[in-house]
């Protein structure tokens, strides 16, 4: 089993000072930790600039990205290169955040490209998935997972999984301050664990699979007691580093 993973994900928040300080504060907390990996996903306009600060300060901080389209170049206005982001020092990419699945109408065979995309060029796609509130009310939560799970699988084989993270991340719990209790996520994950291990056991038990949606300091200990729990994936409380340095410390 790789090292839990406690990434951030600052969504379109922040300038370069606040990310000046948040680097240098939150290096400084947690220097010498080594019990899990620690990643922050910047907005795409500051990731050379959060790049530079983590090389001055030799941190071993991964820097991610939010996003990324398939092309690494060519005619493709607006897009973000998996390419140039590797040359800007990107290690790890969130692909198929539900925002972006709803405010720009990605899809899970968009979303499985990407993932191609990113593994081509080596960098970690951190893949999320998760159902709205009303799929959950339907019980269709597991179906919702498998579809999801299922196109980047098809078109990627089972292995790929191995050099990815998944994160599992329910609608419903996402900014709004009402988190999955860690008894409810952990059975979610475990039957995303089940459902890996339909294809590969070896796969199954390997994968790193993180629980987002309303993680803070005082519940993160809690999700990372549980068995099927790898780490965390942080927006709001990934934004000041006294609050995210405790959930990596959790
Ligand atoms: P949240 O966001 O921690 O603010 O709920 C999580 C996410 O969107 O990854």
């Amino acid at each position: 089993m790789q090292k839990n993973l406690v990434m951030g994900n600052w969504k379109l928040n922040g300038n370069k000072n606040e990310i000046h300080t948040f680097l240098n504060d939150l290096n400084l907390i947690i220097q010498g930790y080594d019990k899990c990996e620690v990643s922050v996903a910047f907005p795409v306009m500051y990731l050379d600039y959060a790049s530079q600060i983590l090389s001055e300060l030799k941190s071993n901080i991964k820097l991610g990205a939010q996003n990324a389209d398939t092309h690494n170049q060519g005619a493709y206005t607006g897009d973000i290169s998996p390419k140039m982001l590797k040359e800007l020092n990107v290690q790890l990419v969130i692909i198929g955040h539900s925002e972006r699945r709803e405010y720009h109408s990605e899809s899970n065979e968009l979303i499985a490209q990407k993932f191609k995309a990113l593994q081509e060029i080596g960098l970690t796609p951190v893949l999320c998935i998760g159902e709205s509130e009303e799929q959950n009310e339907n019980g269709e939560t597991l179906s919702i997972l498998a579809k999801q799970l299922d196109a980047v699988i098809n078109l990627n084989g089972i292995n790929s999984m191995q050099k990815a993270v998944i994160a599992y991340e329910p609608i419903w719990a996402i900014g709004t301050g009402k988190a999955a209790t860690a008894n409810q996520a952990q059975e979610i994950h475990n039957a995303i664990r089940n459902h890996l291990a339909s294809y590969s056991k070896e796969v199954a038990e390997n994968v790193i699979i993180q629980y987002g949606g309303s993680v803070k300091p005082e519940n993160a200990e809690e999700f990372f007691k549980m068995n099927d729990i790898n780490g965390a994936l942080v927006g709001g409380a990934s934004l000041k580093a006294e609050s995210f340095a405790g959930i990596v410390k959790s």
